[in-house]
């Protein structure tokens, strides 16, 4: 028997259930990868997730043809692809991991149906989270809103577990047709992609090597510097999550490992930063209970705040790290080198524009999910609607981050503006993250004036505020 291991963004070897079951059936397997972004409409990848998800793509065939399987590249109609599929290698089956977008959702279940009619039956499983979405509920059935009782709840239910091993040797069945991974087109026409190259190594062994890093040593301090940006302080996994190089039960099992060798104070450690993989799962539970999240805000008293959107120059601005406020500007250029952005900082930049640039979150949500790495749409979504105020269990709209003071707590030293912002490289220590203090050293420096000044701009977000709930 023939079977059609459909991958998508579970794209690694060990511990993916997908492919184990297909091998317990002792089938000779076809493995596949459909490129078919407007599938994803209105969220096709984004340019900085398209060149991770070519190096991915390129790290996996490797991995497969290392034990005797040929990636199958195809491109087009998922439906009709795998439709192809299965009437060229005869397969009765379809193996795939879930995806919980609502577009990929929808099409999924399409998949499915056209499937059925051919007569292929298709099998889906969870790699990607600890629980499906819809398995954690109120004790009303209902979805949850707030974080802390919805991680009650799932946390109560974890239980490490080593996944499967990566196969050695796999069955396959040999066909003609294959697409040149370069004819997917994901690497950019303009090679503005040297930084992501320098910061990155997409793929699974990636993945590993990522976790080993942050095990070996940040684990034990992330609670008490997670929040400092110029410290490697965070495990820098989420890329890899996303696109299911690792699993967040893989990342669980190791830190369960790592605290029967080491004690349960390691354990207790690990906590704070396994509760950081809750925020990801709610993100999802969200998601998938409130689909119109992605283009609506959460709460509705929310459409009508009068933002100011009009204002391109000004939202230009903050993209290119030119909003003449230190922090925010290190952020966005952290970002655009790099394709990754720590969460302090993603959260003041995204109050930045939301409250004192008063632009709607959508806005910072697009240019996100263009230049991340990590774009993902349940947390980035999430992300954006706790910051704006707008979201389930979000920060109050009245509490408006001061990017100066921010800056001058979480990076006290001003290391991590003078790294992604050189022109304030001279800036003396005290007025790094205001730099507007010493007019004569900031016109020397080609660095913009802040583009609103802060406490006047904090002032227009609040009346703005009570206009709306008025
Ligand atoms: P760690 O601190 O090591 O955390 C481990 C993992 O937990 C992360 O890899 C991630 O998968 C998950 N996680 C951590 N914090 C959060 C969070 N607040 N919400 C959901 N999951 C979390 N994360 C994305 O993966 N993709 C996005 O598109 C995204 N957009 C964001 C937009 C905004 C405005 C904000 C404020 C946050 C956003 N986040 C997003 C969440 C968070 O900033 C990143 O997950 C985190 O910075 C990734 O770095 P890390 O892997 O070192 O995290």
């Amino acid at each position: 028997n023939t079977a059609i291991v459909w991958f998508r963004r579970d794209l690694r070897l060990e511990d993916n259930p997908a492919l184990a079951a297909a091998l317990r059936q002792q089938a000779a397997i076809v493995a596949v990868y459909i490129h078919a972004p407007d599938e994803e409409a209105p969220w096709q990848p984004g340019a900085a997730s398209c060149w991770w998800l070519h190096h991915s793509l390129q790290a996996l065939r490797l991995a497969l043809r290392e034990r005797g399987v040929e990636l199958q590249l195809r491109c087009g109609d998922s439906a009709e692809q795998l439709a192809a599929l299965v009437r060229q290698c005869g397969a009765d089956a379809v193996y795939f991991n879930r995806l919980y977008e609502p577009a990929i959702a929808a099409r999924d279940r399409r998949v499915a149906r056209e499937l059925k009619a051919l007569g292929c039956a298709l099998h889906g499983f969870n790699a990607s989270l600890f629980a499906d979405p819809w398995e954690v509920e109120t004790g009303q059935g209902t979805p949850y809103r707030v974080f802390t009782p919805y991680w009650r709840n799932l946390r109560a239910r974890l239980k490490p577990r080593p996944g499967s091993a990566a196969p050695r040797r796999i069955a396959a069945v040999a066909l003609d047709g294959n697409a040149a991974l370069d004819d997917l087109k994901l690497l950019p026409a303009i090679r503005w992609d040297t930084g992501l190259h320098e910061a990155w190594l997409p793929g699974e062994a990636g993945a590993h090597e990522a976790l080993a890093d942050f095990c070996d040593a940040a684990v034990r301090d992330y609670a008490a510097k997670r929040d400092y940006p110029a410290q490697a302080a965070t495990s820098r996994l989420s890329p890899y999550l996303h696109f299911g190089e690792i699993s967040p039960q893989q990342i669980f099992w190791r830190l369960e490992e790592l605290a029967q060798q080491r004690g349960q104070a390691f354990r207790e450690m690990a906590e704070p930063f396994v509760r950081e993989l809750g925020w990801r799962e709610f993100s999802h539970h969200l998601m998938h209970h409130f689909p119109q999240t992605p283009k609506k805000n959460l709460n509705p008293q929310f459409d009508k705040f009068p933002w100011r959107d009009t204002d391109r120059a000004q939202l230009q601005a903050w993209q290119q790290g030119r909003s003449g406020i230190p922090i925010v500007d290190a952020g966005m250029r952290e970002l655009w080198h790099t394709g990754w952005m720590h969460n302090r900082v993603r959260m003041v930049v995204a109050s930045f524009l939301c409250k004192n640039l008063r632009q709607h979150w959508r806005h910072g949500a697009r240019w996100f999910w263009d230049t991340l790495v990590d774009a993902d749409l349940a947390n980035n979504t999430q992300g954006w609607q706790w910051t704006a105020g707008t979201g389930a269990d979000a920060a109050p709209y009245f509490r408006i981050f001061n990017p100066v003071s921010q800056g001058e707590r979480f990076d006290a030293d001003g290391s991590y503006v003078r790294r992604w912002v050189p022109e304030l490289a001279r800036q003396p220590f005290k007025s790094i993250h205001a730099p507007w203090k010493q007019p004569a050293l900031l016109s020397q420096s080609g660095y913009p004036a802040p583009l609103v000044d802060l406490a006047e701009s904090r002032e227009a977000a609040l009346a703005a505020y009570q206009q709306m709930k008025a």
